[in-house]
């Protein structure tokens, strides 16, 4: 089993005295920046004007713009979204770099080389396993999201001190938190998201509801079966594994489950996740996403148009009007917790 660092193996003290600088204030960042302050830490934000600017000075911090804070800071917490992380890193976080230790949530860029560190600086991860807006709620209710730490260079020989004091700071070690790789990190992250938590999702979903539509039932009662109903499952499932889950569903949907399941997550399919994951350990995936976005995303535009017109978001649109028990104000909250 692999190791849970808890509260008692932070040194709590660590951070007295030091200024850490979180570099954006979305998601991640409003949590990050909150939770620390509210342990004590000394916290400053770095940004461009803007909404997130607005909001942070409201929140009652100081902003700065992303090289000021960058240069008065002794961790720097880069907390911007990955595909913009290199440009900003370039020219604004690096010429103000001494000897800060670098922070992220995700190794992306490191690992793939995107963002190449100086050799004087630490360099480490925390990645809480949960979206932002949850760190923030469950740090308040004195609870926390389990995070994964991992250090990528180590001068000072207090890297791995700086991980867990921060993640102690963001509420992460009352919920746990377990020592990884930047390698690691990066590739079960996209792993996770790309062939089951939003990718092999989203397909199964589609690929359900048009089994049903096209068979002629109505799409209102496909939308529910294949969709809707996934939310009971996957909270079985989160509270008490397939074993949990299996325990609340009848005995006919279990044996569906048993003699249905392996039919259509197949052999094959196995196979293409492992050419998936093949991709993403020999960087295909990280060099075909960069240039996309250099591109200015001509295929991500188009892809996610046809997406959003396709019949089971059609339908999903009117039915969840006519349940207001459904908060389409969380919408951003559950899009981003894969990350
Ligand atoms: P968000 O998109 O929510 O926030 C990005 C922030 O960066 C915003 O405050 C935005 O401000 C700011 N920003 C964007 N461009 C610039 C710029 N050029 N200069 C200065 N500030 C800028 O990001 P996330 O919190 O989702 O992701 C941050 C990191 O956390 C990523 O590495 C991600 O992989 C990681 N992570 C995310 C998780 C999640 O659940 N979201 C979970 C675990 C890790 P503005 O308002 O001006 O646009
Ligand atoms: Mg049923
Ligand atoms: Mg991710």
């Amino acid at each position: 089993m692999a190791k849970m660092y808890y509260n008692g193996d932070a040194n709590a003290e660590y951070l007295n005295g030091k200024k850490v600088a979180v570099i954006g204030y979305g998601s991640q960042g409003h949590a990050h920046a909150l939770n620390m302050r509210d342990s004590g830490v000394d916290v400053v934000i770095g940004l461009r004007k803007g909404k997130s600017w607005e909001k942070a000075a409201e929140d009652g911090f100081q902003v700065y713009t992303v090289g000021e804070a960058t240069a008065q800071a002794d961790v720097v917490m880069i907390l911007l979204p990955d595909e913009l992380q290199p440009k900003v890193y370039k020219e604004e976080i690096e010429p103000n770099l001494t000897s800060q230790a670098l922070m992220f949530a995700h190794g992306f860029n490191i690992h793939f080389n995107q963002i190449v560190p100086p050799k004087e600086c630490d360099v480490l991860l925390v990645a809480p396993k949960g979206p932002g807006h949850l760190v923030r709620r469950t740090y308040e209710q004195d609870a926390g999201v389990p995070a994964l730490f991992a250090v990528y260079q180590d001068v000072t020989g207090e890297a791995q001190e700086l991980a867990l004091a921060y993640a102690k700071a963001i509420g992460a070690l009352r919920a746990g938190a377990l020592e990884t790789t930047f390698k690691e990190e990066t590739e079960t992250d996209l792993f996770g998201e790309q062939a089951v938590l939003c990718g092999g999702l989203t397909s199964l979903v589609k690929a359900g509801f048009e089994t049903l539509t096209e068979a002629g039932y109505q799409p209102e009662l496909a939308y529910f079966e294949c969709l809707h109903e996934l939310k009971l499952i996957v909270d079985l499932m989160y509270e008490g594994g397939l074993e949990g889950m299996r325990y609340s569903i009848s005995d006919t949907a279990q044996w569906g489950d048993f003699v249905s399941g392996p039919r259509v997550v197949d052999a094959r399919v196995k196979e293409e996740m492992k050419a998936v994951l093949k991709d993403i350990q020999e960087g295909k995936f990280a060099k075909g996403w960069i240039l996309e976005n250099q591109a200015n995303r001509p295929v991500f535009n188009a892809v996610n148009q046809r997406e959003n017109e396709h019949p089971i978001e059609q339908v999903g649109r009117e039915l969840r009007k006519m349940m207001p028990f459904v908060n389409s104000s969380k919408k951003k909250e559950v899009a981003v917790s894969a990350n």
